[in-house]
C-alpha cells in the first residue's frame, strides 16, 4: 500500500518549463558542441574567413526583403513582434545571411574589396518540432561577398567537404544545380506556369497559391502526391544561357579536379528567394526526413536588393544540431574528456584555506582544478571526497588534512593507474603535480 499523503501539505509550486522546440544544452553534451566549434574555427581560419556576429533581433524588414515574402520562412515561420516601447517591428533571426548582409552594408565592409566572412549562433523558426527540426536551432555559415567567379563557389564547396572529413562523416552527398539568371528563370517560369496550369487539378493548396506568386517554389514541395507532376515539369537547366552554363560548368570542373563527387539535381531550388546560378545541398540518408545538413549557393542580387552597392556573393549554412546528430549515429563523436587534472581534498577550517591557496597556485600554472566544496557548507568524510575525486575524472588528488597541514605537507595521489601516493611539501605541490603530468605524457 502506498502512503497516504495529505494534499494540503504538498502544495507544490508549479514548475516552469522551457519553450517547445527550444532546447537546453546540458553539460553532458557540451563537449560535443565545443569540439564542433573548434573544428569550425580551424576550418574558417584555414581558408581566411573572418568572424562576424550580428544581433539576434533585427528589424522585420531585413528578412522580408532579404529572404523574400513568398518563402516558408517569411510566410509562416518567423517570430515577429512589436517592441512595446517604441512600436518597432522586430524579428528573432530565422537565418544568418540577410542579417549579415545588412551589417556588411551598414558598416561599409566591402569598401576595400571583397570579404570572406563566417558566423554562428542560434536561429528561430516556428516549425513543428521533430528530430532535426527545432524552433531554436544553431547554424554555422560562411559568406563570400564581392566575388563573382566560379572559383569561390568551388572553394566554399571544398570547405564543406573538408568539414565532413574533419568530423569523420562519410556518406554525405553533394547535390548541385544552377538557377541561372533572372531572365532565364522568367522564360522557364512561363513554361512552368503553362505546364502547371494545364495540370491544375493535381496541384495541392500551397501550390495553387504559389502558381500565382512564385511557381518555381512548387518544385520545392515536399508533398508526396505532387512528386510525379513535379518530375515531369520543364527543367530550368534547359533554359540557361551561355554565361550561366559556363559558370556552372566551371564550378563542376573545379570540383572534379579536386576529386569532389557531386550529383546534378535539376529540381534543387532551395527555400530562399535570393539565389541565382550555383545552388547546392549536402544530404545524408542517416537522419530520416531531416536529411539536409547544409545548403547554400550564389545570391548575386541580394546586396543591391538590401540597399547596398551591387556586389555578387555566395554562401552556405549548416544546421549544427543535424550535424551533431549525424556524428552521433555514425559514431564519430569524440570521447568525453575529464573535467579536470586535480581534485583537491581537505577537512574545512584552516585546511580549506590552505587547499584554496594551493588550488589557485595550480591554476596559475595552467592546471585544471576542482576544489571540494561540501554541499552542506560544513565538511565531508575523506571517503566521500575520494569518491567525488574519482567521479570527476581527475588524474590526481591533492589531500590536505589536519595531519598534513601540521607538517606543512600535502598528499599527492595518482587516481587512474598506479594509485601511488606520496607526501609533498606544501610549497612544492605545484612542481610535483607538473612533474607528474609531464612524466605521464612522456
Ligand atoms: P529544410 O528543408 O530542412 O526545412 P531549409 O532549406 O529551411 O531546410 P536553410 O534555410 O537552408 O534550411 O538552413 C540551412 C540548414 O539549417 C539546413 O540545411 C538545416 O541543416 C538547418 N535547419 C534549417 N531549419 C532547421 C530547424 N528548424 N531545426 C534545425 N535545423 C534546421
Ligand atoms: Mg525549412
Amino acid at each position: 500500500m502506498t502512503d497516504q499523503v495529505n494534499p494540503a501539505k504538498v502544495q507544490k509550486i508549479p514548475k516552469i518549463n522551457g519553450v517547445r522546440g527550444m532546447n537546453d544544452l546540458l553539460p553532458a553534451d557540451a563537449a560535443q558542441w565545443t569540439h564542433l566549434e573548434h573544428v569550425l574555427r580551424d576550418l574558417t581560419r584555414a581558408y581566411g574567413y573572418e568572424f562576424l556576429r550580428t544581433p539576434i533581433v533585427e528589424a522585420t524588414a531585413v528578412f522580408q526583403r532579404g529572404i523574400g515574402e513568398v518563402t516558408d520562412i517569411v510566410e509562416k515561420e518567423m517570430y515577429s513582434f512589436e517592441d512595446r516601447l517604441n512600436g518597432e517591428q522586430l524579428t528573432l533571426r530565422p537565418e544568418g545571411t540577410a542579417a549579415l548582409v545588412r551589417s556588411v552594408i551598414e558598416n561599409n565592409l566591402l569598401y576595400e574589396g571583397p570579404k570572406r566572412l563566417w558566423y554562428t549562433g542560434p536561429m528561430f523558426r516556428h516549425e513543428r518540432p521533430q528530430r532535426g527540426r527545432y524552433r531554436q536551432f544553431h547554424q554555422f555559415g560562411i559568406e563570400a561577398l564581392g566575388f563573382a567567379g566560379p572559383d569561390i563557389d568551388a572553394e566554399m564547396i571544398l570547405m564543406g567537404q573538408r568539414l565532413w572529413d574533419e568530423l569523420g562523416l562519410q556518406g554525405v552527398r553533394l547535390e548541385i544545380n544552377s538557377l541561372g539568371q533572372a531572365n532565364e528563370r522568367a522564360e522557364h517560369r512561363t513554361a512552368l506556369v503553362a505546364y502547371f496550369e494545364k495540370n491544375q487539378e493535381q496541384l495541392d493548396e500551397d501550390s495553387q497559391r504559389r502558381l500565382l506568386t512564385n511557381p518555381l517554389r512548387i518544385l520545392d514541395s515536399k508533398n508526396p502526391a505532387m512528386q510525379d507532376l513535379i518530375e515531369g515539369a520543364p527543367k530550368l537547366l534547359d533554359f540557361l544561357g551561355e554565361e550561366s552554363l559556363k559558370h556552372f560548368e566551371a564550378v563542376q570542373a573545379l570540383l572534379k579536379a579536386n576529386n569532389i563527387p557531386c550529383k546534378i539535381n535539376p529540381r534543387l531550388v532551395r527555400g530562399l528567394d535570393y539565389y541565382n546560378l550555383t545552388v547546392f545541398e549536402w544530404i545524408t540518408e542517416e537522419l530520416g526526413a531531416q536529411g539536409t545538413i547544409a545548403g547554400g549557393g550564389r545570391y548575386d542580387p541580394l546586396i543591391e536588393r538590401m540597399g547596398g552597392k551591387a556586389a555578387p556573393a555566395c554562401g552556405w549554412a549548416m544546421g549544427m544540431e543535424r550535424v551533431l546528430e549525424l556524428m552521433k549515429v555514425s559514431g564519430s563523436l569524440p570521447e568525453p574528456q575529464a573535467q579536470c587534472d586535480v581534485f583537491v581534498i581537505h577537512q574545512g577550517g584552516e585546511t580549506l584555506t590552505a587547499a584554496m591557496i594551493i588550488a589557485e597556485r595550480l591554476r596559475n600554472a595552467g592546471v585544471d582544478v576542482i576544489l571540494f566544496c561540501p554541499p552542506d557548507g560544513q565538511t565531508a568524510s575523506f571517503k566521500s571526497q575520494m569518491k567525488k575525486a574519482d567521479a570527476s575524472g581527475a588524474t590526481y588528488a591533492v589531500i590536505i588534512g589536519p595531519d598534513e597541514l601540521a607538517k606543512d605537507e600535502a598528499q599527492l595521489k595518482e587516481l587512474r593507474s598506479s594509485g601511488e601516493q606520496k607526501a609533498v611539501a606544501l610549497d612544492s605541490v605545484v612542481e610535483a603535480v607538473i612533474d607528474a603530468i609531464v612524466g605521464a605524457t612522456e
